[in-house]
């Protein structure tokens, strides 16, 4: 076709190159410091996904405070990305760089517990309404064990996905549909098992579908958001969480609901704000601030049975822990972003500027006459280059629209507003000014009207 999204190819490209040519200009310390990679890493990058910015060269960051993130040609952004949500409260909010500050004098780990440890497992049980937690590094790992404990007390093998979902590098979970078949991800690296023998794949919004698969009685967990955040942004269907959770029920199998995207519904997530009940609960990356930390959580059922499967289990390793998890330094800051970051008066800020930020882009859209939309789910804002709703993953992959979304990026980026790479997502942190999303509804307006011309 001679078009993506309604905007022909020719003109995505003349916008990308004059786009490109901008950025490099502006950029000259960056350029030379990382524009042809940097010494001493594979790719010349840290991460693989560094290069994987739809700028150039990426950017080298000077420093980041509030919702602003300044690089080392001096160039000021407003930031939407926020660390793809570890940073979703602001970069260094003011009390956890005081409880770093302050556990940085008395260890940083130990293997052992300390006051800030106690005093979090009271705030996660208030805040998030199970009774027992573990902590974790990441919400990948938070998701593995957490599924570990699934098939350990329903001694059933096998786990179930939604096509399209992302829950970390959780190997069990790399299984996709592609023209009606089960089969291992595509571009997945380095794997010889067949996937599919660990998990079954359906589509989000398809209860006859996870039915069907549960009535096989060998699916240990279902594991899903309560939105799907990692395919575009897809929508629960009226009544799909309350089905998705009878036919659990009825089946034997468990729910563990990953809110590592989704807390930008409210204080207690998604669960919270609209009565979910899941079994096992994992919210990774913001827990603490932007120190590595995740927790996972559980009912008194699924505690009460791992208790009984432990003590009957061959003793040795679980497959379960990581060193430096439980360590004093993420229940420092973990305690902070807690009681005084992660607040209602918080959400009640970043739900009023989101809400200002999905109308400004929705009007930009309608304006230039192009048949996109614009989904929220709460602090959290995505503009998607195609018809709205979506429903499932395979109607959100048919959306998506690299190359089209990669020059809106890189528009962005020259007008003063960094957002989410690899899919359209834009955060509004308590600290986000109304400026800095009058300032990016306007950078949307500049470069979608530029290319629709
Ligand atoms: N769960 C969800 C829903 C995610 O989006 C991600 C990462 N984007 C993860 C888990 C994994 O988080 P991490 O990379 O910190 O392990």
């Amino acid at each position: 076709s001679m078009t993506i999204g309604g905007i022909s190819r020719s003109r995505i490209a003349a916008v990308r190159e004059r786009e490109e040519l901008v950025y490099s200009a502006a950029r000259p310390i960056s350029q030379a410091m990382i524009g042809d990679g940097a010494p001493g890493y594979l790719g010349g990058v840290p991460m693989h996904w560094m290069r994987d910015w739809p700028m150039p060269f990426p950017f080298v960051v000077k420093k980041a405070n509030d919702a602003k993130i300044v690089d080392v040609d001096g160039i000021k952004l407003a930031d939407f990305c926020l660390g793809d949500t570890g940073s979703m409260f602001g970069h260094s909010p003011a009390p956890v760089v005081e409880a770093i500050r302050r556990q940085g004098k008395h260890g940083l780990t130990y293997m052992l517990p300390c006051d800030d440890a106690l005093i979090v497992g009271e705030l996660l049980v208030e805040r998030f309404g199970l009774p027992y937690w573990q902590i974790a590094t990441t919400a990948t790992d938070a998701n593995r064990f957490a599924l570990r404990v699934a098939r350990a007390v329903t001694n059933r093998p096998k786990i179930l996905v939604f096509n399209g979902c992302y829950h970390g590098s959780v190997d069990e979970t790399f299984v996709q549909i592609r023209r009606g078949w089960q089969v291992n991800k595509a571009g997945l690296a380095g794997e010889f098992r067949d996937l599919t023998r660990g998990a079954v794949v359906v589509e989000f919004n398809d209860i006859q579908a996870v039915e069907k698969a549960l009535a096989e009685g060998d699916i240990a967990c279902v594991i899903t958001e309560p939105v799907m955040t990692n395919s575009c942004m897809v929508l629960p269907e009226p009544g799909f969480h309350e089905a998705l959770r009878d036919v659990t029920r009825k089946h034997g199998t468990l729910l563990l609901i990953d809110e590592t995207h989704t807390i930008s519904t409210g204080p207690g997530g998604y669960t919270r704000a609209y009565g979910l009940e899941p079994d096992l609960f994992v919210l990774g990356k913001p827990i603490a601030g932007g120190v590595p930390a995740s927790i996972w959580g559980m009912s008194e059922d699924i505690a009460a049975r791992w208790q009984a499967y432990e003590a009957a289990k061959e003793p040795g390793y679980s497959g379960m822990g990581t060193t430096l998890s439980g360590n004093p330094l993420q229940f420092a800051a973990m305690r902070a972003v807690l009681e005084e970051v992660m607040t209602p008066n918080a959400y009640a800020r970043m739900e009023d500027l989101a809400d200002r930020l999905q109308q400004g882009l929705a009007k930009v859209i309608d304006d230039n006459g192009l048949a996109w939309h614009v989904v929220r789910v709460g602090a959290r804002v995505e503009f998607v280059c195609a018809q709205g709703p979506l429903g499932n993953g395979t109607e959100a992959a048919a959306a998506h629209a690299p190359e089209l979304e990669a020059v809106i990026h890189l528009g962005l980026v020259n007008r003063g507003c960094l957002i989410a790479p690899f899919h359209n997502m834009m955060l509004v942190s308590p600290v986000t000014k109304k400026k800095h999303v009058d300032r990016l509804i306007m950078a949307f307006e500049d470069v979608i009207s530029e290319l629709a011309e």
